[in-house]
C-alpha cells in the first residue's frame, strides 16, 4: 500500500535526532515540529490500516491528538501494545506493535506544539526551549518506530441515523462509556442520547421538533439544534428538498 510508506516514521525521528544534535534554538523548534510529524505518521498509519470499518469523524479529524481520543472510545485497543509469537518447530518468533497510551501522545503532541509558536507577551522573558525535554519525548517516541503494526480486529455494527438515513458505527465498547453518539455523516452531524442498549441493540433519541412533509406529508424530525436560517434537508420518504429561511418582522410601525 502506497499510502503506508508515505508514513515514514524513521524519517521524522532522525530528522529529530540531527537537528537536536545541533542545538541551536531554531533547530530545536524544527526537531519539534519533526516529532509531530512522527506522531502524525504513527496515528495516521493505524487508522489507515482498517479506513473502510472506522467512522468517517475519526478517519476525517486531521489532529492525531483527537482523532486517538476519539478511536479510543471505539477501540479498547486503540493505544495498546501488541506481541505476537510465531511458535512451531520447537522454536518461537516474537513480533511486537509499540504503541503509546492516548493520554500520553495527547500530552506530548500538545507540549511539542508549544514549541511551534512564538511566546506570548507575558512569557517572552522567561521563553526557553527545553533540550533535555525534547531528548527525552525523543527518546520515548522511538519505540513507536520499532517492530510491525498489528491490529486486533473488533466488531464495528451500525444503526441507521433517522434523520439522514446514513448508518452511525459504534461498538460494543463504545456503548460501554459513552452516553451519546453523533452522527458520522459530515452534512448531518446529529447528536443522539444512547437511551437503550441491548443483545438487540441500539436505541438512539434526539431531541427533535417534528414537521409534516409538504408534498407525501411524512413526519420529518428535525433536531432543535437544526432549526435555524439556512439549514437543508430533505423528506427521507419522497425526497423533496427543504430549506428554514428567516424573516425578520420589523416592531417599528411603517410609515
Ligand atoms: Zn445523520
Ligand atoms: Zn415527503
Amino acid at each position: 500500500m502506497k499510502e503506508f510508506q508515505r508514513y515514514d516514521k524513521n524519517y521524522h525521528l532522525n530528522n529529530a535526532r540531527s537537528l537536536i544534535e545541533s542545538g541551536e534554538i531554531r533547530s530545536l523548534r524544527y526537531a519539534c515540529l519533526e516529532l509531530r510529524m512522527l506522531i502524525e505518521a504513527h496515528v495516521y498509519q493505524r487508522l489507515l490500516a482498517e479506513i473502510d470499518e472506522l467512522p468517517k469523524s475519526i478517519i476525517n479529524t486531521w489532529q492525531p491528538s483527537k482523532a486517538v481520543r476519539l478511536h479510543t472510545q471505539f477501540d479498547k485497543y486503540a493505544d495498546m501494545d501488541f506481541q505476537l509469537r510465531l511458535e512451531g518447530a520447537g522454536d518461537t518468533l516474537e513480533v511486537n506493535y509499540n504503541n503509546i497510551k492516548s493520554s500520553d501522545l495527547i500530552k506530548i503532541y500538545n507540549s511539542l506544539g508549544s514549541y511551534l509558536h512564538l511566546p506570548m507577551p507575558k512569557d517572552i522573558e522567561t521563553f526557553a526551549i527545553d533540550k533535555e525535554k525534547i531528548i527525552k519525548w525523543c527518546d520515548k517516541l522511538q519505540r513507536l518506530t520499532e517492530g510491525n503494526l498489528i491490529i486486533l480486529k473488533i466488531n464495528y455494527i451500525t444503526v441507521d441515523c433517522m434523520q439522514c438515513g446514513k448508518p452511525i458505527i459504534y461498538t460494543d465498547h463504545y456503548l460501554k462509556n459513552q452516553s451519546k453518539i453523533a452522527c458520522q455523516n459530515e452534512q448531518c452531524e446529529i447528536e443522539y442520547s444512547i437511551t437503550n442498549r441491548d443483545n438487540s441493540g441500539v436505541q438512539l433519541s434526539a431531541d427533535c421538533n417534528h414537521f409534516s412533509c409538504h408534498v407525501c406529508k411524512a413526519q420529518i424530525p428535525i433536531p432543535l439544534k437544526n432549526i435555524t436560517n439556512g439549514h437543508r434537508f430533505n423528506c427521507l420518504d419522497c425526497g423533496t428538498d427543504f430549506e428554514f429561511k428567516l424573516i425578520v418582522h420589523s416592531n417599528t410601525p411603517r410609515p
